[in-house]
C-alpha cells in the first residue's frame, strides 16, 4: 500500500486526504495546531454559547466542490440557503432589496438589478455592461485583466461613481478581501461570471446551519480516521529531507520525528510555505508566494438581548463595517443563554486590526444604530472581536503570475491551498478544489486508482 503524507489540516488538507484514503492510500495528516479546520476552525464562545467558527463565512450554490465535499461527508443537511432578498442598506437607513428571480439566466438578476433604487436607472440598466464583460472579456482582453484593478475595469465597463461605490465596491470587498483599486479584475470577472450570472442556483448565498466545523470539518475526521488515516495534531513540519533523487524521502517535525512516506502534498497557507521550503530549487516558488502578500478580516460577535435583524444577512453601502448576518444558534444545552447574536464582517480590514476592541466595538454599534433603527431598543449584552491579520492572500492585479501550480519542483510533492492557481480567490472553494487537484495528482503519481471515478 503506497502512502502519503499530507501537510496541514485545513479545508486543502482534508479534502486531499479524503480523496486519497477513499482511494485505498495510506495517509498520515500533520497539522502545527491542536485542532483541524485552519481558517475555517471552531472556537469556543465561552459562557455556555455554542461554539462559533473562527470567523464568518458565505457560501455560493456555485462551490460545486464544496458541496459535493459535504455530500460525500453525508451532511448536505447541515447546509441552508439563504431565503429572501438580500438587501443593501444605505446610510440613512434605506433598505434596497437585491433578490432574484427563478428565471432562466441571466434574467434571474433582473429583480436583483431593480431593487437596488438607491442607485439611478441609468446606473442600474448599465450595471449589464459590467456582466456582459465579464462573460465575454470586454472592456480588456481576459489574459489582460489580471494586470488592472477591478475599479480600473469597471471604469472601462462604463460603471459610474455611484454604481461602484453602491454596488460593485462592496461585492469585491467581500468575493476578494482586497481593495478595489488593488484588487485583480480578473479575478472579479470570474466571481461575477461563475457566482452571480451563471444562475439563479448558483448565486444564492449559502450559510451552514451551525457551524462550518459541523458541516466539514469534524465529519472529515472521522471519515478519514475510518478509513484508517492517521491525523495527528500539534506537529508543525520544520523541513522536507531530499532522496537525492529529485524527490522527497520524509518530512520531519519540529520535535524531531521523521515521517516517511512515497508522496507528500503540502497543503499550507501561501505565507507558511516559505519556512518550510526556502532553499534551492523552491527559492522562487516561495518567494512568489511571499510576493502575494495578505489581507484582514475582522469578524465582530455581538449579542444583544433580543432579535432585530429582519433578514438573514445584509450588506452596508459605505459602512466602516461591510456585511451582518444574523445568527441564531442555539446554546450546548438547547438554550441561547448569550441572547441573540449577529456577526459583523469587515474584508480589507488591514488597517483596523491595530484598532482596540472597545473602538470596534463601539464603531459596530453606532453603524448598526445608524443603519437598522430596529436595533435602537436593543441592549447590547456582550461582544467578540476576531481579528484575522492574515485572513487570506491579497487579491491584487498580478496576483495570477504569484500563484504556484499544483506542481512543484520535487516530484513527489504536490502543493494544495487557497492560494494555489485555481483561478478563484481565497475560498474554501477553492481549498477543495486545490485539494482534489493534487489528490488526482498523487494518484496519478502512485499508480493508483482514484476511488471518486
Ligand atoms: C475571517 C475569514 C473569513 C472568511 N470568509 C470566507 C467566506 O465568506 N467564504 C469563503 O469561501 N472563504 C472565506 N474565507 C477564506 C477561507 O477560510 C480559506 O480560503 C480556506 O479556509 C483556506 O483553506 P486552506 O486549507 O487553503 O488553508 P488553511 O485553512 O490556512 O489551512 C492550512 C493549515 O496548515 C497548517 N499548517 C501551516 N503550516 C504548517 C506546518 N509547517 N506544519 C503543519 N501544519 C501547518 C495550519 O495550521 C492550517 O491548519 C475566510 C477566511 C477568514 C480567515
Amino acid at each position: 500500500m503506497s502512502r502519503a503524507v499530507v501537510v496541514g489540516a485545513g479545508v486543502a488538507g482534508l479534502s486531499t486526504a479524503l480523496r486519497l484514503a477513499d482511494s485505498g492510500v495510506e495517509v498520515i495528516v500533520l497539522e502545527r495546531r491542536r485542532a483541524a479546520g485552519g481558517r475555517v476552525r471552531q472556537i469556543e464562545a465561552g459562557g455556555g454559547r455554542a461554539p462559533l467558527d473562527c470567523g464568518q463565512h458565505l457560501m455560493l450554490g456555485c462551490y460545486r466542490e464544496t458541496l459535493a465535499f459535504v455530500s460525500r461527508l453525508g451532511t448536505s443537511e447541515r447546509v441552508s440557503q439563504v431565503e429572501g432578498p438580500t438587501p443593501f442598506v444605505t446610510g440613512d437607513a434605506r433598505v434596497h432589496p437585491y433578490g432574484l428571480w427563478k428565471l432562466p439566466a441571466p434574467f434571474h438578476t433582473v429583480r436583483a438589478v431593480a431593487g437596488l433604487n438607491h442607485l439611478g436607472l441609468r446606473d442600474r440598466l448599465k450595471l449589464g455592461l459590467a456582466a456582459v464583460s465579464a462573460k465575454t472579456g470586454r472592456g480588456a482582453r481576459r489574459d489582460a485583466l489580471d494586470v488592472i484593478s477591478a475599479r480600473r475595469w469597471l471604469r472601462n465597463c462604463r460603471q459610474g461613481g455611484r454604481a461602484i461605490s453602491g454596488f460593485w465596491e462592496p461585492l469585491v470587498l467581500a468575493t476578494l478581501n482586497t481593495p478595489i483599486d488593488e484588487a485583480s479584475a480578473l479575478l472579479f470577472a470570474t466571481v461575477i461570471e461563475k457566482g452571480f450570472l451563471a444562475g439563479r442556483e448558483e448565486a444564492t448565498p449559502l450559510l451552514p446551519r451551525s457551524t462550518l466545523h459541523d458541516l466539514f470539518v469534524d465529519p472529515a475526521i472521522s471519515a478519514l480516521r475510518l478509513r484508517g488515516a492517521h491525523v495527528a495534531f500539534g506537529q508543525d513540519v520544520v523541513s522536507l529531507q531530499d532522496d537525492g533523487r529529485g524527490g522527497v524521502a520524509a518530512v520531519t517535525t519540529a520535535s524531531g520525528e521523521r515521517v516517511p512516506a512515497d508522496a507528500f502534498v503540502i497543503a499550507v497557507p501561501s505565507w507558511d510555505i516559505g519556512a518550510l521550503c526556502q532553499e534551492g530549487r523552491w527559492a522562487s516558488l516561495a518567494g512568489a508566494a511571499r510576493a502575494l502578500g495578505s489581507s484582514a478580516i475582522i469578524t465582530v460577535n455581538l449579542w444583544f438581548d433580543r432579535p432585530w435583524l429582519s433578514y438573514p444577512m445584509a450588506g452596508f453601502v459605505g459602512g466602516a463595517m461591510h456585511w451582518v448576518f444574523s445568527r441564531r444558534e442555539r446554546g450546548p444545552d438547547g438554550g441561547d443563554p448569550g441572547g441573540y447574536r449577529v456577526a459583523l464582517v469587515m474584508s480589507a480590514a488591514d488597517a483596523w486590526v491595530r484598532e482596540g476592541n472597545t473602538a470596534i466595538v463601539a464603531r459596530c454599534l453606532e453603524e448598526c444604530r445608524r443603519y437598522f433603527p430596529e436595533s435602537r431598543t436593543a441592549n447590547l449584552r456582550s461582544s467578540l472581536v476576531l481579528k484575522f491579520p492574515r485572513a487570506t492572500f491579497r487579491a491584487r492585479a498580478g496576483q495570477g503570475s504569484r500563484r504556484a501550480a499544483c506542481t512543484s519542483p520535487c516530484q513527489n510533492v504536490r502543493l494544495a491551498g487557497d492560494w494555489t492557481a485555481t483561478g478563484l480567490p481565497a475560498t474554501i472553494e477553492g481549498a477543495v478544489l486545490s485539494g482534489n487537484r493534487a489528490a488526482a495528482e498523487v494518484l496519478t503519481f502512485l499508480g493508483a486508482q482514484d476511488g471518486r471515478r
